[in-house]
């Protein structure tokens, strides 16, 4: 299945000289949807997770879909102030200012098996935050998946720690 051709690419949004993957063309698509869900679904099997995690918002439409088809648990991963029990929370750096991402203290177990999955890796700096947050609570990170990777933003270098995938890649 070709994904690219059903990620619609906007340019200069959210602002100049930014060209945006818009992946709700392909969510529309059922066929293609469950394509990509089930492309990441075997390509994270062989790694055994025991939980699959999603960052806010776009992780949560990829990453409980697989969680569903691998018969596991999710765990979303929000912006500060949306969980209601106990966090753990990892601030990390933007290129203007900071950001935040909190998980349930409770969550994951210690030593649990768990993916990450989003849909686009960029700088990284959103994976490496995650990754950070789920060592913190004592998860073991034993994998990544994305649906998008702009690879020239070479965010796979922040994150050489871990086995990553992309099913689309754009130069
Ligand atoms: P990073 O932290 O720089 O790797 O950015 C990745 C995060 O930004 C992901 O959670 C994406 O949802 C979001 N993002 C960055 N660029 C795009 C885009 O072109 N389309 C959709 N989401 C994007």
């Amino acid at each position: 299945m070709k994904f690219n051709e059903h990620i619609r690419v906007i340019a200069d949004f959210p602002k100049e000289g930014i060209s945006y993957k818009d992946i709700t063309t392909l969510l529309k698509n059922g066929d293609v949807y469950r394509a990509a869900v089930n492309e990441m679904v075997e390509k994270i099997k062989p790694w055994k997770p025991e939980v699959i995690v999603g960052p806010e918002a776009r992780g949560f439409l990829l990453g409980a879909p697989v969680a569903y088809a691998l018969g596991i648990g999710f765990v979303p991963v929000r912006k500060p102030g949306k969980l209601p029990a106990r966090t753990i929370s990892e601030t990390y750096a933007l290129e203007y200012g900071s950001d935040t991402l909190e998980v349930h203290a409770d969550a994951i177990h210690s030593g649990e098996r768990i993916v990450v999955v989003d849909d686009l890796l960029a700088t990284g700096g959103t994976m490496a935050a995650t990754a950070n947050l789920m060592r913190k609570i004592g998860a073991d990170v034993v994998g990544m998946g994305f649906l998008i990777e702009l690879t020239f933003l070479k965010g796979r270098e922040k994150l050489v720690d871990y086995p990553v995938f992309s099913l689309v890649e754009y130069e």
